[in-house]
């Protein structure tokens, strides 16, 4: 037998439905805030993401799947959405300094990493990205978004943590002290943070290494070193968040698994998650865009795990209810003749609206009520040589066991008595 790839989660009935549908959530609270959807390829060239997301990071160093195609190109399957959506955002001109572009992208990311609770190899995103000369009020909306998404779905123990990454002025003044610290605290360091104290001590704030943790506590904080436009930058975002009254938290470890941030960057966590506990992140970048060769212009965005928002949701009873019935009607035809007209009257029914499938394999009734069941149906009907003597069709609704006969032609009778029972169970399940 052959198994998913481990670290990969299989969606099945009605696990889709319900992904689908906090997908669909999502892109609503997009559209409303007037982001424009675009589509991005699964696989871009492996250079793409090398080059931003930042060579000393995990994600480029461990966890990328790499492959080379038949024309020795180098390839990658995407690990973020970020770089490729401004790959996309460039090549095709859609980038204007003076103006602000809002676009957001869902799929499934790839990275290999070791698959535990809430970390897949393979997970879904939704991700979102102002492009232009942003400010604090763009970063601000970014946070409303989330936010808002977070409140329909009534996610459970969240906290905002933010912070301020400081520019390319403050920034270096911050990395040196940092270094000059991690020097003289080198023998409280696992070995990856004692190498990443020369190629990328930022990177070691955000170390999740027990026996590194007393050294990063007491580590400088980059607040202390912005400069006046960072620090303005800061409080902007501080004071627009409390005026919106969204609660949250400074924390000035929070650094970000990818190179590009500058300015705000930001984690929703939830204490309901366990131990891989942020389902929404992100950050403003002001080289990034230049530095893959568009406009030399900032942007800010975020990315929300998918799956770790359905867990949340799970928990908050917010899922979208798995129907007692996922689909309506089954019907089985008893003898030869009456198969034909089975199959026009599901096509019929179909184009009302209405769920329905047929049951060619059997003649036999209580064949007919199994494969029903197994349909998810509410209702059976039966066609036999009775029933198209008499051109009329008798309906069985399952849950009940009421029968109802109802003309072949017009369906109008029928159509509207499943709409009618259709509606009555969607409203008992609401209530
Ligand atoms: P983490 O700290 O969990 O490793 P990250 O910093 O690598 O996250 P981002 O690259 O910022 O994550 O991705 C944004 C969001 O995507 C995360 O907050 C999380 O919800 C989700 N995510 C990231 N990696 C995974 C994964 N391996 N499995 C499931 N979801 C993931
Ligand atoms: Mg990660």
């Amino acid at each position: 037998m052959i198994n998913a790839p481990r670290g990969i989660k299989d969606r099945i009935p009605p696990e889709e439905d319900q992904f689908l549908a906090l997908v669909s959530i999502a892109e609503k609270h997009l559209g409303q805030a007037g982001f424009k959807k675009v589509g991005l390829p699964i696989f871009e060239s492996a250079s793409l993401f090398t080059r931003s997301i930042g060579v000393e990071t995990d994600i480029v160093e461990k966890e990328m799947y790499l492959f080379e195609d038949k024309g020795g190109e180098r390839f990658a399957l995407r690990p973020e959405g970020t770089a490729s959506l401004l790959r996309l955002a460039i090549q095709h001109h859609l980038i204007e300094p003076a103006r602000i572009t809002r676009l957001s992208y869902q799929g499934p990311m790839f990275r290999h990493e070791r698959p535990q609770a809430g970390r897949l190899r393979q997970f879904h995103q939704v991700g979102a990205e102002i492009l232009g000369t942003i400010t604090p009020q763009d970063n601000i909306d970014l946070l409303v978004v989330i936010d808002s998404i977070s409140r329909e779905l009534k996610l459970p123990g969240t906290t905002l943590f933010i912070n301020n990454m400081g520019c390319s002025r403050c920034r270096p003044v911050f990395r040196k002290a940092l270094v000059e610290y991690l020097e003289t605290h080198q023998s409280g360091l696992c070995t990856t943070c004692k190498k990443r104290t020369e190629t990328n001590p930022l990177r070691v704030l955000d170390c999740k290494v027990e026996q590194c943790q007393p050294v990063i506590e007491r580590a400088p904080s980059i607040i202390d070193f912005l400069c006046e436009s960072s620090r303005l930058h800061h409080e902007a975002v501080c004071s627009g968040l409390r005026s919106l009254s969204i609660p949250f938290t400074v924390n000035p470890r929070l650094v970000r698994g990818l190179d590009y941030y500058t300015e705000t960057t930001f984690e929703f966590v939830s204490d309901a998650l366990g131990s891989q506990s942020t389902w929404a992140a992100g950050g403003q970048y002001d080289g990034l865009i230049g530095q893959l060769e568009g406009p030399d212009v900032p942007g800010a965005g975020f990315a929300i795990g998918v799956e770790r928002l359905a867990l949340l949701a799970e928990k908050a009873g917010t899922l979208m209810p798995a129907h007692s019935h996922t689909q309506d009607i089954s019907i089985l035809p008893l003898g030869e003749l009456a198969v034909p007209i089975v199959q026009s009257l599901i096509r019929e029914i179909r184009n009302e609206g209405i769920s329905a499938t047929g049951i060619f394999g059997t003649t036999k009734i209580k064949q007919g009520f199994k494969q029903a069941e197994r349909d998810g149906s509410r209702f059976l009907l039966i066609l036999g040589e009775d029933e198209m003597a008499r051109r009329e069709i008798v309906v069985k609704d399952l849950l009940t066991g009421e029968q109802t006969p109802f003309p072949l032609s017009p369906l109008a009778g029928l159509i509207g008595y499943i709409r009618s029972v259709r509606s009555q169970e969607k409203i008992s399940q609401l209530s």
